[in-house]
This record gives structure tokens, sequence and C-alpha cells, in this order.
């Protein structure tokens, strides 16, 4: 069976969906992976380096396309990109639902089926496949170096013959996957961390890390498969009233709070910015989905009574070699998970892949 993978044609992408060592591991499933020419150069990945892993190489999409039963990819193809796509054959990448009205007619036309990344089901099972983990804690990491370099001021205590500095405050709102990446990363360049979540579970977690837990009384909203759920009126209004009397005296604060299926959560309003530290810095890992500040622009740079607030897109995308490296081993698992006696075995009763499958067989079932 082949798999096909092509070069990422969003702006600004530059992860790609395998990486060499996966081709390699791979094989050992019987199965061959065309790559499209210069798939993974953005990445750090050579065409000679995925020849030797025993890819072939492909001159252009359409020829990486020809006789792949399953088409492994990042970001989710434009509808023409799905043209050329084999009857009968499995497109796996992420699918968010704004992607799909125009992609998902090609699919059906072509008998097709799709697995949505984002839709792994968080179950241990399955963490080995759990793309949105391993993107996040990248994204969590590179969230604090941009802060870290937006900053005026360094981030640990330095003590030199020119007098001794204090060290950094940082803030992180949401102690996720990425929020916990970040704590971790914060703590690293010697900043002094706190970190806010309306889960009680991760206070734990967050003060293993070395940070400490800022908690607002009677908030607790622990939704299903661990993930937190929207607040009621009074709960936000006690979240924005503990977020607001830390958030003050802090130099760098990191939002990543997520409420899955809705707008992110607000946490900090215009007000709050005005009361904070001129200086100080807000990266909004939530601006995707509409930001944790008031004052976020998705993918700009806003600036607020000396407070800086970031809105990174796809940050991912910026730490190229690594996060194509754990998606390609997402992936590999995913495909453990899938191929049997080197042929796709697609059972939509299965938890996982029934969980993920937008099509199957050409029948939409997640529109
Ligand atoms: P996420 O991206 O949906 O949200 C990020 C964080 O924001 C969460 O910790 C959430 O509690 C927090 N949040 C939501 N609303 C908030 C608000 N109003 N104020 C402050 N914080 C708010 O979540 P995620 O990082 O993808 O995962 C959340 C949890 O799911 C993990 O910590 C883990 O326990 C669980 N998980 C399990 C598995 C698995 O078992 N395979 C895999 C990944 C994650």
């Amino acid at each position: 069976m082949r798999i096909a993978v092509v070069r990422e044609t969003a702006p600004g992408e530059r992860r790609v969906a395998v990486v060499p060592e996966v081709v390699t591991r791979l094989a050992r499933l019987k199965l061959e992976v065309a790559v499209e020419r210069g798939a993974g150069l953005s990445a750090g990945f050579p065409d000679e380096a995925y020849a030797a892993a025993g890819a072939m190489l492909a001159a252009g999409p359409a020829e990486a396309l020809a006789g792949a039963a399953l088409w492994l990819k990042v970001q989710p193809p434009r509808p023409e990109e799905a043209e050329p796509l084999a009857e009968g054959a499995t497109l796996v990448s992420f699918l968010p639902a704004a992607a799909r009205p125009g992609l998902l007619p090609v699919l059906s036309r072509r008998r097709a089926s799709a697995l949505a990344m984002e839709l792994v089901p968080r179950i241990t099972r399955a963490q080995s496949m759990d793309a949105l983990s391993s993107q996040a804690t990248l994204a969590g990491y590179k969230a604090v170096l941009l802060g870290a370099s937006a900053m005026g001021k360094i981030l640990p205590m330095l003590t030199t013959a020119a007098g001794t500095l204090a060290p950094a405050k940082a803030f992180i709102l949401g102690a996720g996957v990425a929020g916990l990446q970040a704590i971790a990363t914060a703590r690293r360049l010697g900043a002094v961390v706190s970190a806010f979540d309306v889960r009680p579970a991760v206070k734990e977690q967050v003060q293993s890390l070395g940070a400490t837990f800022v908690a607002a009384a009677q908030v607790q909203a622990e939704g299903q498969g661990g993930y937190a759920r929207e607040l009621a009126e009074e709960q936000q209004r006690l979240v924005l009233e503990a977020v607001g009397k830390h958030v003050v005296d802090q130099d760098l604060v990191i939002t990543t709070a997520q409420v899955p299926g809705r707008p992110a959560p607000r946490l900090l309003t215009r007000d709050m910015v005005r009361a904070m530290r001129p200086g100080a810095v807000i990266v909004d890992l939530a601006a995707e989905s509409g930001g944790n500040c008031e004052l976020t622009r998705a993918g700009e740079t806003v600036q607020e009574a000396g407070v800086t607030v970031l809105g990174p897109l796809n940050l991912p995308a910026t730490l190229p070699l690594h996060a194509s490296q754990m998606y390609a081993r997402n992936l590999l698992a995913l495909a453990q998970h899938l191929v049997r006696d080197g042929a796709l075995a697609l059972d939509v009763a299965d938890e996982i892949t029934g969980a993920m499958a937008v099509v199957h067989q050409g029948e939409v079932r997640k529109p």
C-alpha cells in the first residue's frame, strides 16, 4: 500500500506530515511512501534524507497522490488540492470545521474517507496519536520565548558587580498541555512563575513544576474528558476578580485557556491590561479562537498603556523540525492502529477511528 506526502501550501506552514525516520518505520508495516520533492525542506528534511530512508520522490502533488491509499497531511487540503486523490483513498490531517464545506463534497465524490487529527479521543490508548497535545507542548514553549524577547527585562535573577536584578514574574492562565509547558519553560529561564486554571485538579501539576497555583474561590469547572466547561456568569465574575488581583504586578502573562467547541474564555479585559505594569507582555495563545484577552488581535501585536499584547498564530509551524517529528510519530501510531497486513482497515465502530472519521467511504459523518 502506498502513502502520499505532499508539500504543505498553507501560508506560513513549514511543517511536513512525515519525517524520514518515520518513512523507515512505515516500511516495516509494508507501507511504501511517496514524498513530493521539497516537502520536508522547510522543516529541515531534504529530499536526500527521504530517499535514504526508502521513500519514492515524486515530482509534484499529483504524482505523489497517484495510486496512494493513504494521504498524510498537516493542514486540511484546499478542495482543488484533493481533486487528484485516488478513488476510495483516506486523508488524515487536521480538519477544522471551517475547512470542511468546500472539501467534503470532493472527498464524497471520490468515495474517500477522512480522519481529523484534532478529533483523536483524549484516552490513554490514543495518547501516542494525540497531535493536539504534541503541538500544544511546542506552542507553550515558544510562547514563553516570544514573550521573553518582547520584554525589556530579563527573566532570571542576576547578581553582578553592577547590582542585583530581581527575577521577572510570569503568570500562566490555563494549565493544560500548553500551559504546563509554558510554566516549565518560564521556570527554566529563571522567572518566578504562578498559574491559574478553573480545574482544581491541575493544582498539584502546577506545584510540581515549581509554580504557585492561583485559584478563584468557589470556581470549579471540570467538564467531560478532563477538559474545562464554560463558566456561569457569577463564576466568570469571580475568575476575573482573582485574575485581576494577581495580574497587576506581572511582567509576562501567557494565556492558553480553551473550552472545547466554544469561543476562548475572556480572562483579561482592557481595564485589567491598563492596570498592569508598563513594559509587561501578554502572549495570547487563544488568539485563533477569539483570544483570552479583550485586546488580542489574531496574528498581530497590540500596544495598550505600555503593555504589549501578542496574538501569535500557528506557533508549532515556527518550530517545524520538532513539530513535524512529533506529528509524524503521532501519525505513525495511528497507522499502526489502522493498518492490518499492509492494508488499511477503517472500522468506524472502533472508539478511536469512529471518533476521528469525518467522512467514511464517501459518506459524511461530521459536517
Ligand atoms: P485545552 O486546550 O482545552 O484548555 C487549556 C486549559 O485551559 C485547560 O487546562 C482548561 O482547564 C483551561 N481553562 C478553560 N477555561 C478556563 C478559564 N475560564 N479560566 C482558566 N483556565 C481555563 O486543554 P488541553 O491542554 O488540550 O487539555 C486539558 C486536559 O485534558 C489536560 O490537562 C489533561 O488532563 C487532559 N488530557 C488528557 C489526554 C489523554 O488522556 N490522552 C491527552 C491530553 C490532555
